[in-house]
Parts: C-alpha cells; structure tokens; sequence
C-alpha cells in the first residue's frame, strides 16, 4: 500500500510517496513559487535521476497535477496508474482543541480546520487549499489530516493555561498549543526504540531545534509540556522568531518606534532570534562561521541560545521527576555537534554526561552520552512524513 503525503505552503508544496509494506521513500519532491513567477517542480524517483520542470503553475491543484504526472511519468516516475496511491496523508498546522488524533478528512474536519484559520491565519489555509485540491483530482483516495498540535493535546490544564483572565481562554481558546508534535512524537518513539525500553516507561526531553525550534516534556509517551504555545513564536530563541520576552516589551517598541501591531509582528517572527542578534544570518552554519572568526554578535547569539534551550531542559527535568533521556533533531540538532556540546556541556551534576567523541557527527541516529551518564543523550534524525504516512495508514486501514 503506497500513501502520498501532503504538505501545503503558501506558494510550496512539498510531497513523499511510501510504500508501506517496507516504509521506503518512493518518490518526492518540491513545489516551489506556486501562484507566482518562476514555479518550479524538483522531483526525484528512488534510483532515478533528479528532474527539475519550469512552467506556470497558478494554484495549488495545478501543482498537484503536475506532482501525479511526474510521479506517473514513464522515464522518472515512480507508479503507472493513478490507482497505486491509496491514501493522502496531509499536514496540517492548527487542529485547536478538536483534533488529539489523526483524523479522516470529510466536511465535519475540514469546517474544524476551518475554524482554526483564526489561531493559524499563515498555516492552515494552505493546508486547505492541498486538501481540497486532492479531493478534486482524486476524489476516491481516502485522505487524511495529520496536525502538528494533535501530540500535544495530551497537556494537562497547568501547562496550557497562561495567567490572564479564565474568560480569554474560554472566549477565545487563549491556551499553550504546542507545534511540531508530529516530530516530537516520531523522535520519542525512535529512542525509546534505540534505547530497548518500552515508551510507556521512560520520560524523554525532545529538542526539535530548525529554524523553528521547540522543546518538549514527554512523559512516559505523552506530551506534558511544551515550549511553543498559543502561536509558534514563543518558546525557544529561533533563527529569525524571539520566542519568550517579557509581554511588556512589545507595548514599550510599539511606543518607541511607532510600529503598527503588523509592524511589532514582523519584527518578533522574521527579524529578532539569532538573527536579531547575530546580525548576521538566521542560518546557524553562517553564524558559527562568522563566530569562529571572532564575531562577537555572532558568539554572544549563540551562547543565548544555547542557555535558553538549557533552561527548557532543566525546567522539564523538574516538571517530569525524572529523565531518561534528551534527544536532539532538526536541522540543528542533528547536524551540529558543537551545539549539542554546548547545551549538554557543565551538565554532569545533574546527570548529563555528553561524550564528545561519540558527539562529533552529523545526521546519524546515534547515543552521544557516556555510558556513566544517568541520562542518556541521543541524536534521532526526525521524520515527519513517515508518521504522517503510518496515521494515515492506520486510519485508513480500520474503514
Ligand atoms: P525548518 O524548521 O525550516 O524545517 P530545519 O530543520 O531544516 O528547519 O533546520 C534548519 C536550520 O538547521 C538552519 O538554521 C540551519 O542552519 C541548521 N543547520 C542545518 N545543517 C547544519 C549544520 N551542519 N550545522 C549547523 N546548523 C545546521
């Protein structure tokens, strides 16, 4: 059973097609520039050659058509009939309060995905353009929702509510949401897997650390707390996002600098985390680069990311009792050891013991701890689209 899976950008559309007899990668690729001048397709068959295709592409349901012609196609393709995709798994952002599962798309999920364009205006209208233009050109291929909140859900009241007013939360659902659970959930499952030791009995602290970062408390398989919260802003330092700042500084900027709500936005989402900082990039390979070189922004950005990221896992170290292990992935967590070196580092009191020999690689899945230390540190490369591939799969299965 082969499932396709989904996930919608503004102008992107970014696609994996598994075969889940063996969980291998058949096909993928990226559409970029949807809507706008120069779309492309970059598409690649497993054992194929890579093959880019410049054309116009208005919307969403013309990138996907040209996604199943690519994947049908007879020198680079990977299937011959439409038929051999039997399911869409797609991503989707915001699923608020009414999703704590996958879910199988129909009118009811969609108008609940709907609702939440509120909580996430950037995100889930993408993800329903991708929905309705799939449903278009297969309408007979079961499809289902995937949400980066679903994991999350699991939070008791104590880490989701913020202290303002009971009423904005029961007016406007003002709450801790929490994002890139699918990620979590998949990194937590693989190291308890690494680890020989059943999910139901350890306590993980899970770093996603991208471009978007965020930290998460799992305990014993369930998400407890997280570190992003009613929007993906807050949390961690990001590469372009300031994550958590004291609420009374943005009435303050607004003052000083006469910005706009609009204007105070752009500044904590696309100016401010290290690249705020830094001044140099919001890519973490250019600012170790220019702090090499002796940069002090760039030192100094990376040092206050590195403590914040310290202080979510002490603070989740305490909320659980107890830890088993710390796991690294994302961009950054995966592939840069001088990160996890400084985040793990002058943590032994407390049981994390990093081995920097063992720690001196990118990409792989791999336990980077001593075998002295209490907690066990590993690197697990995530996968998003493979879980949202195995939920689809499940549920689509038990129809
Ligand atoms: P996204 O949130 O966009 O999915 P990724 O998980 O791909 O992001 O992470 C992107 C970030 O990972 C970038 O800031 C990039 O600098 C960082 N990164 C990728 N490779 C390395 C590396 N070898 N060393 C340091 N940072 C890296």
């Amino acid at each position: 059973m082969n499932v396709l899976v989904i996930n919608c950008g503004s102008s992107s559309l970014k696609y994996q097609f598994i075969d889940m007899t063996s969980e291998e990668v058949l096909a993928k690729g990226l559409v970029e520039r949807i809507g706008i001048e120069g779309s492309i397709l970059k598409h690649q068959t497993t054992g194929k050659d890579k093959v880019s295709i410049e054309q116009p592409m208005h919307d969403h349901k013309i990138a996907l058509q040209l996604v199943l012609e690519a994947l049908m196609n007879s020198e680079y393709g990977a299937i011959k009939d439409l038929k051999e995709i039997a399911a869409v798994g797609h991503r989707v952002v915001h699923g608020g309060e009414a999703f704590s599962h996958s879910a199988l798309i129909d009118e009811h999920v969609k108008k609940a995905i709907e609702d939440c364009i509120e909580l996430a205006p950037l995100h889930n209208p993408p993800n329903l353009i991708g929905i309705n233009a799939c449903q278009e050109i297969l309408p007979n291929v079961p499809m289902v929702a995937v949400f980066d909140t679903a994991f999350h859900q699991t939070m008791p009241k104590s880490s989701y509510l913020y202290g303002l007013p009971y009423e904005y939360y029961e007016k406007y659902k003002v709450r801790r949401y929490g994002f890139h659970g699918t990620s979590h959930k998949y990194v937590a499952q693989k190291t308890a897997e690494i680890l020989n030791k059943n999910l139901e009995d350890i306590n993980i602290i899970t770093c996603h650390l991208g471009n978007g970062a965020s930290v998460t408390a799992v305990e014993k398989g369930h998400s407890v707390d997280t570190s992003m919260g009613f929007t993906p802003l807050e949390g961690l330092i990001m590469g372009t996002r300031c994550g958590d700042i004291d609420p009374a500084m943005v009435t303050f900027l607004m003052e000083k600098e006469n910005l706009s709500t609009a204007q105070i936005n752009d500044v904590m989402n696309k100016k401010s985390g290290v690249l705020g900082i830094s001044k140099v990039s919001s890519d973490f390979r250019d600012i170790e680069t220019e702090a090499e070189k002796g940069n002090e922004n760039a030192k100094i950005a990376l040092e206050t990311y590195y403590k914040k990221v310290k202080k979510y896992i002490g603070a989740y170290m305490a909320e659980m009792g107890s830890v088993d292990a710390i796991v690294f992935t994302a961009g950054l967590g995966e592939n840069s050891s001088s990160a996890r070196l400084a985040i793990c580092g002058g943590m032994e009191g407390i049981g994390i013991e990093i081995d920097a020999k063992e720690n001196d690689m990118r990409g792989e899945e791999k336990v980077v701890s001593k075998p002295s230390s209490k907690i066990s540190v590993l690197v697990v490369p995530t996968n998003e689209e493979l879980m949202i591939a195995r939920d689809t799969l499940e549920i689509v299965k038990s129809i």
